[in-house]
């Protein structure tokens, strides 16, 4: 029939409205912002760097490889790379970021620079209430504004936070393993040489007591 899918629609719309008076299942909106609704575990807004530790500075994942910098297709994250280096969660020695910024004026929220990244130090994050009047300063975010813990990530993509520390661990695991192998080696190696150091010169002729000259 010609409008049967219109007066379908109109017909659910109507229950709708009359139902929403009675139940809160019928509500499809909510009095923002006295009312919120909790994101989707998987929502995406802008990016946060991920730093464990009590110290966000100290704790930063990121060791500036510039490698989200490299493929952000608008080119909206500025990093600068330290001359020195820090441990990383393996404690290995990485460079950091002495300057991260990220122009959220421009960001796309595409999440390139989450899957390029090899260390697991940039994640995306669900807030989106980033209004501000200052439309340079303001959404030019730096590393402190965009530093975030291991347990705010936790909060926000729980099922994804706890994929990414088993993949963390089992890294840190094997690196511990090598670490301990190598030390293990060297310990022998040394222990070896020092045998051989102490070991007597090889014996020469001793002249047999009373014998002829
Ligand atoms: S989400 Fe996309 S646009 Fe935004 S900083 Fe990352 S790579 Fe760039
Ligand atoms: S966030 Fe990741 S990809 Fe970007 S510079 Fe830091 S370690 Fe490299």
């Amino acid at each position: 029939m010609l409008g049967e899918g219109i007066l379908k629609g109109m017909a659910e719309t109507a229950k709708n409205f009359a139902g929403s008076f009675v139940s809160k299942e019928r509500l499809t909106t909510v009095e923002y912002p006295e009312e919120r609704i909790a994101p989707a575990e998987n929502a995406r807004v802008f990016p946060f760097l991920v730093y464990d530790t009590e110290n966000w500075e100290a704790g930063l994942r990121c060791v500036a490889c510039q490698i989200c910098e490299k493929e952000c297709p608008p080119k909206c994250i500025y990093i600068d790379k330290s001359k020195d280096k820090k441990p990383d969660y393996v404690g290995k020695q990485q460079f950091y970021p002495t300057r991260f910024d990220i122009d959220i004026s421009v960001c796309m929220s595409c999440q390139i620079c989450v899957e390029v990244c090899p260390f697991e130090a940039i994640k995306m994050d669900t807030q989106f209430e980033l209004a501000t009047d200052d439309r340079f300063g303001g959404l030019l975010l730096d590393r402190e504004q965009l530093a975030k813990s291991n347990e705010y990530y936790h909060e926000i993509h729980p099922t994804e936070a706890s994929e990414v520390d088993a993949r963390l661990a089992e890294e840190k695991a094997k690196a511990d393993a090598k670490a301990k192998a190598a030390q293990a080696t060297a310990a022998k190696a040394a222990a070896d040489a020092a045998t051989k150091t102490a070991a007597p010169a090889s014996p020469t002729q001793a002249k047999p007591e009373g014998g002829q000259d």
